[in-house]
């Protein structure tokens, strides 16, 4: 099923503000490295030139996540994220504060960290290469008939995270190349996505 990136299938309050909180450097430092390795952009042949790929990380009971629309920025600043401070998988909807509105899959996000409070890091990126080997790799997937977006599809990915743990990978078939990981730390989360990226070289 094709289905557009970047649009936002939740319902959510924005609250604007200046004052955002300081996103940690290593954040920062993997969107640097997907970045280049085009699992996070926004590039002319892909996903009809929506941008792609977003990164969170827990700030207490809230957590920062990549503003809606970043991914063709080369450097973000803390004003690119977005706080999602409060959400329901069964309402569809959440609240965020910042400068800009929140990545259009935060809900998703939100399953993930509601799946274990162990969870620190949630990163999201399209891999064309991992998506394709997602059988061959064996990774745990979600239903291609899970419509992406859906009440569903985010308690779905909650049941599945919440088997794996405090540290997965799960690719979303019914989302075209979406690969999302996650772990109690920054390096944990973004190694899980390499460490993929690499079992289907070879
Ligand atoms: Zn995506």
């Amino acid at each position: 099923m094709a289905e557009q990136e970047g649009v936002i299938k939740f319902s959510f309050e924005f609250q604007k503000r200046e004052n955002v909180p300081e996103v940690p450097w290593e954040v920062q430092a993997w969107r640097d490295l997907f970045v280049r390795y085009e699992l996070i952009g926004q590039l002319p042949g892909r996903y009809d030139g929506f941008g792609f790929g977003n990164l969170s990380c827990r700030v207490g009971a809230a957590f920062s996540i990549t503003a809606t629309q970043t991914g063709g920025l080369k450097c973000l600043e803390d004003s690119d994220y977005a706080l999602v401070d409060d959400w329901s998988l069964a309402r569809n909807h959440l609240s965020a504060s910042g400068v800009k509105e929140p990545s259009s899959e935060s809900l998703t996000h939100a399953a993930i960290y509601d799946s274990d409070p162990g969870v620190q890091f949630v990163f999201h990126v399209h891999s064309p290469a991992i998506w394709q080997a997602r059988q061959q790799l064996r990774l745990p997937e979600t239903s291609a008939e899970i419509p992406y977006g859906t009440v569903l599809m985010a308690q779905t990915l909650k049941s599945l995270a919440r088997e794996l743990g405090p540290d997965g990978i799960i690719a979303m078939a019914g989302h075209e190349d979406g690969i999302i990981s996650w772990s109690t730390t920054a390096v944990g989360a973004g190694s899980l996505i390499f460490k993929a990226l690499h079992q289907q070289m070879s």
